[in-house]
């Protein structure tokens, strides 16, 4: 059974294009690594996830609260919700070339 969708977020969401295709905009600037990558929609921002050393993801939220990320790495088609707590899977693409680094 299809998971109702919990969120309202999504709704009328214009993802923007990635600011920083080639990774997480602030460990590029500092010269940090990685683990994954969250794409966020709101605004385009690339941060990287929870396993990440720096967890720019989570911090964008924190500090803009733009509620809804999507997974930036290749093989991943999730997306999640801060605000509501609500994955998505598969996420809706909205016509937004999403890659990874290369
Ligand atoms: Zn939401
Ligand atoms: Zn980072
Ligand atoms: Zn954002």
């Amino acid at each position: 059974m299809a998971a109702p969708l919990r969120c309202r977020h999504i709704e009328g969401l214009h993802p923007k294009e990635p600011r920083t295709p080639d990774g997480c905009e602030e460990c590029l600037a500092s010269g940090d690594r990685w683990v994954h990558l969250r794409l966020c929609l709101t605004c385009g921002h690339v941060g990287c996830c929870d396993e990440s050393p720096n967890r720019h993801a989570t911090k964008h939220f924190h500090a803009t609260q733009h509620p809804i990320i999507r997974s930036f790495e290749p093989d991943d088609e999730w997306g999640y919700c801060y605000v509501d707590d609500v994955g998505f899977e598969p996420m809706p693409t909205f016509g937004l070339k999403i890659f990874a680094h290369r």
